[in-house]
């Protein structure tokens, strides 16, 4: 069941095609001629075949963007020349805003307001953002020794290879696209299998807004065995870019070994979430509720474990169970869904595992716990909130990646930090309390790239995020990306007679 009427369609025409790869500005069956299917969660409809990228394309994609780094256009034109094909993309996704948000919901099952109002205008901000930044990379002058003029130059690192999950696809494109390309490099993405159809539209609009050929390569496939794992192999790529779990990460990370090419890792997260007794209770109530089941619990800085004063926990826990009760479950085309599906069948099955992992290891379901008896198609989990969770189980511990929060009680202040901090992700955390200084104090205390005081979820382009600990490495958003996408040069000039 569609629940947008064919009319209101406005990817109609880019899903009846099967849809190819780009390579040097073309779109292209994959050399093995194969394709594979990607899938509507909601309805479990195929929504359109792809190409499926291995060794051999990805071989082609390197090829071509060596050549536009090496020549061409690309290597000798302005920097503001570069902002303006990346202020042009920005241009262009802005104005068919409509189309890839339906895109992005079709493909990934998040809600359309959430694909609308979140998804797209954050891509769109980040290739603005990131437009300004190829105007403003410099190098710098080092008066050492008067015996030399010593300088440094600030230049792209190359060929980079940037493989993205399924979580936001749009969006992850835009994190890793916006600040590489800003730089001066060329690149080589390969999309998660589940959702390669919004980053193949954006491919579109990258050719007309106008980037040299070989600039921008698009390789769809799958990741272990296939075109994944083919970038982190090759010999001719500079850097990899990677974001997923942290198993994978090390697979990349080995893989990279053969030539050594610049590595970094955005993985997953076991976010705490801690409220105090002194917070205000309704607004944590919301924050806990968008820091779990935002995108139906798919992020990797979701507030999984909920840390509770226990002095609040039975009032927190009936205000919380009574807005939970409300969350409208269905279709992410239906405006007004709250909680779509997950995004395969495989994560739901995983993510039903760990709600029966949990009841084994003890916890209590105040919430959900199942798949929604009236829901005969799609991949859904019921937001799901478990009490009597202690954080040493197994689900306080491993990533679930769905809408599944575990409540942990805790009496004191070092009781919670010692915890928040007993897990080996280190992504993100939250802190809820009128207490100024005790919200210092543990934005301090806590071992995590992003701490959130009284918000969750928050995000700007201008501000890093990226993880501690096995979250992985290297900064993504703000000044810190240009760093990951950048080499620096020293030049010595003798000055001496
Ligand atoms: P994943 O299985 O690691 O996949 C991510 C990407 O890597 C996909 O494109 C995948 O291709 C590819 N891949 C898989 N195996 C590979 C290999 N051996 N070599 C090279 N590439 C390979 O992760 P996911 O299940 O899609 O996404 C969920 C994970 O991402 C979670 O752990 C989450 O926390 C993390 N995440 C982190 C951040 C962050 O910023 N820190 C943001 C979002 C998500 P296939 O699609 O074909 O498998
Ligand atoms: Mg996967």
């Amino acid at each position: 069941m569609a629940v947008v009427h064919e009319k209101e369609l406005l990817c109609k025409k880019f899903l009846s095609k099967t849809q190819k790869l780009l390579i040097d500005g073309k779109w292209v069956d994959a050399k093995s001629g194969k394709t594979f299917e990607t899938i509507n969660p909601a309805t479990e409809e195929v929504l359109c075949r792809v190409a499926e990228g291995s060794k051999e394309d990805v071989d082609l994609a390197v090829k071509a963007a060596r050549r536009a780094f090496e020549s061409g256009p690309w290597k000798t034109m302005s920097t503001a020349q570069r902002a303006k094909l990346l202020l042009n993309l920005a241009d262009l996704i802005e104005k068919n805003a409509d189309e890839l948000a339906q895109l992005e919901t079709l493909d990934n099952g998040k809600p359309i307001k959430e694909s609308r109002y979140v998804d797209v205008p954050q891509t769109v901000e980040t290739f603005r953002y990131y437009a300004g930044w190829a105007t403003k990379l410099e190098g710098e002058t080092i008066n050492a020794n008067s015996n030399f003029f010593t300088y440094t130059l600030r230049e792209p690192v190359g060929v980079v290879g940037q493989i993205i999950p399924w979580n936001f696809p749009m969006l992850m494109m835009a994190w890793k696209w916006g600040p590489a390309l800003a730089c001066g490099n060329t690149v080589i993405l390969k999309p998660a299998e589940q959702t390669p159809l919004t980053a193949l539209r954006i491919g579109e609009l990258a050719m007309e807004a106008g980037f040299p050929d070989g600039v921008i390569n698009i390789v769809t496939g799958f990741g272990g065995d296939g075109a994944g794992e083919a970038i982190s192999r090759h010999m001719d790529i500079d850097k990899v870019a990677f974001t997923g779990e942290d198993k994978t990460g090390k697979l990349i990370l080995q893989a990279s070994t053969g030539n050594l090419k610049r590595v970094s890792l955005e993985l997953g997260g076991k976010a705490p979430n801690i409220v105090f007794a002194d917070a205000d209770i309704d607004a944590a109530v919301k924050g806990a509720i968008t820091g779990i089941f935002f995108n139906q619990g798919q992020v990797c800085c979701a507030g999984s474990r909920l840390f509770l004063e226990e002095s609040i926990h039975d009032e927190f826990m009936t205000k919380l169970k009574e807005r939970v009760a409300k969350m409208r479950q269905g279709d992410g085309s239906d405006e007004k869904t709250h909680i779509g599906p997950q995004v395969s069948k495989e994560q739901q099955e995983r993510v039903l595992n760990y709600i029966e992992i949990a009841k084994g290891e003890g916890a209590t379901v105040a919430c959900g716990g199942q798949s929604p008896a009236d829901m005969k198609k799609g991949f859904f989990v019921q937001p799901t909130v478990l009490t009597g969770v202690n954080n040493t189980m197994r689900i306080a511990q491993e990533e679930v990646f769905g809408p599944v929060l575990a409540v942990i009680p805790f009496k004191s202040m070092d009781e919670v930090a010692e915890q928040a901090n007993a897990t080996t992700f280190g992504l993100s955390g939250a802190v809820w309390t009128r207490d100024i200084k005790k919200a210092h104090k543990f934005a301090s205390l806590i071992k995590a790239g992003t701490i959130w005081v009284n918000c969750y979820n928050v995000f700007d382009p201008a501000v890093p995020f990226g993880g501690y600990k096995m979250s992985g490495y290297g900064r993504e958003l703000g000044k810190h990306s240009i760093e990951l996408y950048t080499n620096i040069k020293s030049v010595w000039v003798n000055m001496m007679d």
